[in-house]
């Protein structure tokens, strides 16, 4: 008789999970908990899905924070971006690229890619029962046998567990299966809002709502920046270099530290640049307000912002002090950002924390707690830029952790 496998949530890592696992032979039972399936799958990308990018897998791993890297490689290389992009082609959903990087479905439609999962997933003889939120473990002699839905009873020899995580609410977000698995000694990292807005009440960004910066730099510390575009806000900051940011930020403020990001609005100049710029403007047009000398560079909003922050708004370009110019030069390459909060879980496109890494064997994807379970997704303590990178993870660790190794 076949081994039984229940895939807990139907989203892009346990649609995959099911795939790989109902590929070998498993009999495969995906429950979710919602009316339908892949949610937020369907929501992504605004509808069109950006799916996973142009890097290879090495590259890709870079791209996760830090401490994350060593553990992503190995599901990312098991199931590849080259892999996920000839998964859909083969089954008739070819891709095409924004800015020679992104990859969408070209019919810009994420239910494309959620009906080849389906389809697949049932050509290998799974089946999917929706509204079924799985409310309870059988553990005996630390095994799964099975899973509660409803008084019900679905018995498993394996567990795989991709349950997603709590951001976006009104796509289904939530997070009842991360307080189940911790009251079952499952290790799971408290969560934090990810990819959000990042709010700052600094009286410099006031009136800058709406700018865009398609260029920039933002820090937080030696190994945690981000690159790309930003959007100022009615409250803070937004856009992909912001938004790549706030999971960081938002762990750095839940552990009561003070977070003041660092903005490079113009990188492609650096501080002799600007330094340049300003000394030939005191010697050529002495009269020029400061705030009219970058014009060229930038928008005129953000000029008058960090003039006006570094002392010098009403300046002109012959009455530059070193103090003033200093003040100036670091708001040009380096302007401070303090960080007041991070936006809710309502506009949250990832979250961090969820099931610890460090008890996941991130060759397999099977627990070092419970021997006949599996992760996937966004249930483990993994989140990622911008950018088709937690769609890939979903894939990647959901085709792992099928395999039941
Ligand atoms: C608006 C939006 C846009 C996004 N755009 C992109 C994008 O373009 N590219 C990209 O890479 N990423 C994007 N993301 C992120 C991406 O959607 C997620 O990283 C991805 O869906 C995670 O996949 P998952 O399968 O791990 O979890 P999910 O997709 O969240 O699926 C988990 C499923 O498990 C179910 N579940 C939870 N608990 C239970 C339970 N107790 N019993 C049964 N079922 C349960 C949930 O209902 C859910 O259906 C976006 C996210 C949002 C919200």
């Amino acid at each position: 008789m076949a081994e039984k496998v229940v895939v807990i949530g139907s989203g892009p890592a346990g649609l995959m999970a099911g795939i790989s696992a109902a590929k070998q032979g498993r009999e495969v039972l995906v429950l979710e908990f919602l009316p339908d399936i892949g949610r937020k799958l369907l929501a992504s990308g605004a509808g069109k899905c950006n799916f996973t990018n142009m890097l290879d897998a090495e590259s890709m791993a870079e791209r996760y924070a830090p401490e994350q890297r060593r553990f992503v490689k190995p599901a990312l290389l098991s199931f590849t971006p080259d892999n996920v992009r000839d998964f859909f082609a083969g089954q008739g959903v070819k891709y095409k690229l924004v800015d020679d990087f992104y990859c969408f479905p070209v019919s810009e439609k994420a239910s494309d890619i959620l009906q080849v999962l389906l389809d697949r997933l049932t050509f290998y003889g799974a089946r999917v029962l929706c509204n079924t939120p799985v409310s309870g473990l059988k553990i005996e002699n630390e095994r799964i046998c099975g899973v509660y839905s409803h008084e019900k009873f679905f018995p498993c020899d394996y567990l795989i567990a991709a349950a997603g995580g709590p951001g976006f609410p009104r796509l289904g977000g939530h997070a009842s299966l991360d307080k189940l698995f911790a009251a079952n000694n499952i290790t799971v990292l408290d969560r934090t809002p990810a990819l959000c807005g990042i709010k700052s009440n600094d009286l410099w960004l006031n009136g800058l709502a709406g700018i865009v910066l398609d260029k920039t730099v933002l820090t937080l510390d030696k190994k945690n920046f981000a690159q790309g575009t930003l959007l100022f806000t009615g409250d803070g900051i937004s856009g992909p270099a912001a938004l790549d940011m706030s999971g960081r930020a938002a762990i750095a403020l839940r552990d009561g530290k003070k977070v003041v990001l660092r903005l490079n609005i113009a990188p492609e100049k650096n501080r002799s640049d600007w330094q340049e710029l300003l000394e030939k403007a005191r010697q050529e047009n002495g009269k020029k307000l400061i705030r009219n000398l970058f014009n060229h560079h930038l928008p005129q909003a953000v000029a008058s912002a960090i003039t006006q922050a570094a002392g010098a708004g009403e300046m002109i370009a012959a009455n530059l002090s070193k103090t003033v110019q200093e003040r100036l030069l670091e708001y040009l390459t380096n302007a401070p950002i303090n960080v007041s909060g991070v936006e809710s879980w309502e506009k949250a496109m990832a979250s961090t924390g969820g099931v610890d890494r460090s008890k996941i064997n991130s060759k397999t994807m099977q627990s070092k707690e419970i021997a006949n379970l599996y992760l996937a997704g966004e249930f483990i303590d993994v989140d990622a830029p911008c950018g088709g990178y937690n769609i890939q993870w979903a894939f990647s660790s959901g085709y792992l952790a099928g395999l039941l190794k």
